[in-house]
C-alpha cells in the first residue's frame, strides 16, 4: 500500500476502533500493525470503509469483517472426521442432528449501514450472492428487522454459479440460498440447531435437509443416511450438537464426494496443492473400508474415470497452445452486478474472458471463462519436452 493510502486507511481504522467490541480486545495499535503488514485489508466494493482479515489474526478467523459498529467473524473451519463409529463419540457426547453438507459456497449475509451484504469466506464482498439474494431469500429484509444482530450463513449452490464446479445433483439449473447457520454478532456463537431451525421455517428460508437427533452410541442410522447420500451423490453431512455445548461440530463427506472432487481436480493440479489430491485418495481408503462399500471392479473403474476421463481432450488443448480454462454460467438480476463480478476476479488476480452475455427479461445471463496460468504450464512445460528432478 502506498504511504498516502496507509496514512488514509489508518484514519479510517481509528475512526471504526471505539465502535467494534471485539476490536478492543487488541490495542488499536496491534490492528494499525496489522494492516502496515497487510494482514488487514480494506474491503473494497462498500459505500463505507470496512476491513477483513487475510489469514487468522490472534483469536479472529480469516475473513473477519470490521467496520463501523460492526462485526463479522469469519466462519471458522470445521473439523472433519474420517471414521464415523470412533470419529463421533470421540467428539459429540449428546444428541445431534445430520444437516445435509451442501456442495457449493459460503456467503455470510449481514445487514450493513441499512442494506444487506454477501461476504465470502475470505470477507470479500460477492457481488453474485449480493445481488441474486432476493430471488431466494426474499424475506431476508424482514428478518434483518427483527434480528439485525444476526448473520445468515449460506451455501449458495447451483451448476450456474461463478466459483465452484461442484453441485448438490438435485438442482438442475441457476442457484439456490441453504441457510445452514444463524451466527450471533454480539455474542460471536451460533443460534442452537433447534432455535434456528424454527427460524428458518418461519422466515422461509431454504435449509439443508436435517435429520435426527441421532445418538453418538447408534452410530448405525448416520451409516445409513451416508450410504443413500453417496449413491443420490450428495457431498455428505455436518453433525451439528443439539446442545452445542455438548460437543463439537463435525463434517464427513461421502465417496462420491470425494471421486467427483478428483474429477473436477486432477485437470487443474498446477493450481492446487498437490496435497488435495491424496487426502482425498486416503478419505476415499478408510471411508468405504469402514461402510463395507467394496473394493471392486466397479469402484476401481470410477476411480480411474474421476482421475483421467477428462484428461485426454485437456492434453490435446495444451499441445496446441491452448490455455487450461474452465467455462462458468452465471444468473445476475443486475447489470452493475457483472461489473462488480469482474472487479472482484480483478482483486482476487483471475484471469476471465467474457463469452456470452444474453438478456433473459428480469436476468442477465453470462458465461465466462477462467484461465488457469499454472495448471497451462505445469502440463505444457512436460509436453514441451522439459525434464524435471523429482
Ligand atoms: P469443504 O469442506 O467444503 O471442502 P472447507 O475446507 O472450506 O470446504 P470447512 O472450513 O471445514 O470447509 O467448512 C465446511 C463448509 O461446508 C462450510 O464452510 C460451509 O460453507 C459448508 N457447508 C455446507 N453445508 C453445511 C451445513 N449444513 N452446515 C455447515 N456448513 C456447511
Amino acid at each position: 500500500m502506498i504511504p498516502e493510502e496507509l496514512a488514509l486507511q489508518k484514519e479510517s481504522l481509528r475512526q471504526i476502533y471505539p465502535s467494534c467490541p471485539y476490536m478492543k480486545a487488541l490495542p488499536l495499535s496491534k490492528w494499525e500493525e496489522a494492516l502496515e503488514k497487510g494482514k488487514l485489508l480494506p474491503v473494497e466494493g462498500l459505500p463505507l470503509p470496512a476491513f477483513r482479515l487475510r489469514r487468522e489474526f490472534k483469536s479472529f478467523p480469516v475473513g473477519t469483517v470490521f467496520a463501523q459498529g460492526f462485526f463479522l467473524p469469519g466462519f471458522p473451519h470445521i473439523p472433519r472426521v474420517f471414521v464415523l463409529k470412533t470419529g463421533v463419540p470421540r467428539y459429540i457426547r449428546g444428541p445431534f442432528f445430520a444437516e445435509e453438507k451442501i456442495e457449493g459456497y459460503n456467503v455470510r449475509l449481514a445487514r450493513l449501514n441499512g442494506q444487506i451484504w454477501a461476504f465470502t469466506r475470505r470477507g470479500f464482498v460477492c457481488p453474485f450472492a449480493t445481488d441474486r439474494w432476493p430471488d431466494f431469500l426474499p424475506r431476508l429484509p424482514e428478518f434483518f428487522e427483527t434480528y439485525p444482530h444476526l448473520a445468515v450463513c449460506c451455501e449458495v449452490a447451483g451448476p450456474e454459479n461463478p466459483f465452484v464446479t461442484e453441485w448438490p445433483p438435485y438442482i438442475k439449473e441457476d442457484v439456490d440460498f441453504f441457510v445452514f447457520d444463524l451466527l450471533d454478532l454480539e455474542k460471536w456463537s451460533f443460534i442452537p440447531p433447534e432455535e434456528k431451525y424454527s427460524l428458518l421455517k418461519a422466515f422461509d428460508f431454504r435449509r439443508p435437509e436435517v435429520t435426527g437427533p441421532l445418538t453418538p452410541e447408534q452410530i448405525s442410522p448416520l451409516e445409513a443416511l451416508i450410504k443413500r447420500y453417496d449413491a443420490e451423490k450428495r457431498e455428505g453431512v455436518v453433525l451439528k450438537p443439539v446442545n452445542l455445548q455438548k460437543g463439537r461440530v463435525l463434517k464427513y463427506v461421502t465417496s462420491a464426494s470425494n471421486l467427483g472432487d478428483l474429477r473436477v481436480a486432477f485437470p487443474y493440479v498446477g493450481e492446487l496443492d498437490a496435497n488435495y489430491i491424496v487426502h482425498r485418495l486416503v478419505r476415499l481408503a478408510i471411508g468405504r473400508w469402514e461402510l463395507g462399500q467394496p473394493f471392486d471392479e466397479a469402484f476401481f473403474q470410477e476411480l480411474g474415470e474421476s482421475l483421467f476421463g477428462e484428461i485426454s481432450p485437456l492434453l490435446e488443448r495444451v499441445s496446441r497452445g491452448e490455455p487450461v480454462e474452465e467455462i462458468f454460467r452465471v444468473r445476475l438480476r443486475e447489470e452493475q452486478a457483472l461489473e462488480r463480478l469482474l472487479a472482484h476476479f480483478r482483486r482476487a488476480q483471475v484471469r476471465i474472458e467474457l463469452r456470452r452475455k444474453e438478456n433473459l427479461g428480469s436476468h442477465i445471463l453470462v458465461e465466462f471463462a477462467k484461465i488457469y496460468p499454472r495448471a497451462t504450464t505445469f502440463w505444457a512445460s512436460k509436453l514441451e519436452g522439459l525434464a524435471q528432478i523429482d
